[in-house]
């Protein structure tokens, strides 16, 4: 009953569960809006060992995260929907061959789905993965680059990060120079160092901090950048604060030891609580880049992929392309101002808009 519930409160158009018996696989594949074009999200391989529950735990992420991923590909303006796969697996049971096996059964699941949902690489699923899903299904992206994919996405994320930074810039001093600004990078893995290496180009200096201290190491060496310990970052002095580690960094706890004119990061879900730490960051002076807006890099780098676009990735047109990422968030900056409302809340309107009038038009 609370599923069905939950179904209702999220409005998804469609979501199907498979299985295979011989191989012990469960899969969800939701669909969440195809109002904007075919349903694009990634496939989870998750265990969800901490929960009683494990197919209950993997359908409610399945049905969060496909919901995300609407409000996503709509803020960055691109013609996709949401979608999201969960397959309830701990990937650390399983064998290669065993692995190989699953991701083939598992594409043709896809296939039955005719294009409506496209899937993608995400937690505890990786390039390989995608390769193998592809024997059974056309329908996947985040392919090899021998394959006319665009592999790694973790630098185009970046640069679209680098590039709504240079939006709050703008928004905040009136100027998107970087030189003499401090960001301070909370996690320099994939996106943050490549982050890191637009910013020290362009004369930011740096505060770097990792809980793999050679990563951390890595960034001071060549970006000259300070090390902090962790938990120290929040309240460093500086003007861009960059979340780039896991979600629900900003908190309770953790804002009001900010010190910064504006939060711009890589990482998915910051605001534990969107409502409230939305408000408070906005009550605080401080201008927040949403999340699903500032890192749709990967999302676009994907879009370019033949699966979606019908054309051969082209890595130039791709970065073109997530360019517009400063002209969303200056849009929603300007939502956020005339409607007087955080600019988190600004996002989710501009999105749910443009699905409204698609649907209108349609
Ligand atoms: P990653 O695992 O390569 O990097 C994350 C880094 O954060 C790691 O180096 C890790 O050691 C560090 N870290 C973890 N907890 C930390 C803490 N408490 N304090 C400081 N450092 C900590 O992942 P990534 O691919 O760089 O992604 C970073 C974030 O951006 C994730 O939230 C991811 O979901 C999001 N994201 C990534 C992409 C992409 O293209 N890779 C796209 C969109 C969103």
């Amino acid at each position: 009953m609370k599923l069905f519930k939950l179904l209702k409160e999220k409005a998804h158009e469609k979501v199907v569960i498979f299985g295979d018996k011989d191989l012990g696989l469960n899969a969800i594949i939701a669909i969440h809006d195809t109002t904007l074009g075919p349903a694009l999200g990634g496939c989870r391989m998750w265990g969800y060992n901490e929960s009683k529950n494990p197919l209950y735990a993997g359908m409610l992420d399945a049905l969060k995260l496909s919901m995300a991923m609407t409000y996503k590909a709509s803020a960055a303006g691109l013609d996709l929907g949401g979608g999201k796969a969960v397959i309830v697996k701990d990937p650390s049971t399983i064998s290669e061959e065993e692995r190989e096996k699953i991701f083939i059964r598992f594409g043709e699941f896809v296939e039955s789905l005719n294009g409506k949902y496209i899937t993608a690489e995400d937690v505890g699923t990786n390039v390989k993965d995608m390769a193998n899903i592809m024997k059974s299904t056309k329908y996947v992206v985040g392919i090899p680059e021998e394959y006319g994919g665009s592999s790694d996405p973790s630098p185009v994320t970046a640069y679209g990060v680098f590039m709504g930074i240079k939006a709050c810039l703008k928004e905040v001093f009136g100027t998107e120079s970087l030189e003499g600004k401090i960001v301070a990078i909370e996690g320099v893995g994939n996106v943050g160092y490549n982050l890191a290496k637009y910013l020290y180009k362009e004369g930011a200096e740096l505060i770097v901090s990792d809980i793999v201290e050679e990563k951390a190491e890595r960034a001071a060496k060549e970006f000259n950048a300070k090390i902090t310990k962790p938990g120290k970052i929040y309240e460093k002095k500086c003007h861009i604060f960059s979340p780039c580690a896991l979600g629900g960094s900003l908190n309770s706890k953790t804002i009001p030891k900010l010190r910064c004119k504006i939060v711009a990061g890589a990482a998915n879900n910051q605001l534990k609580n969107s409502k409230s730490d939305g408000e408070r960051l906005a009550k605080k002076g401080i201008l927040y880049a949403p999340d699903y807006v500032i890192n749709a890099g990967g999302l676009i780098n994907v879009s370019m992929e033949p699966a979606i676009s019908g054309k051969p990735y082209d890595r130039e047109k791709t970065l073109k392309k997530v360019e517009n990422i400063y002209y969303r968030l200056l849009e929603i900056f300007k939502i956020s101002k005339e409607k007087d409302i955080p600019t988190n809340v600004a996002a989710d309107l501009m999105a749910e808009e443009r699905i409204i009038r698609a649907r209108k038009n349609s």
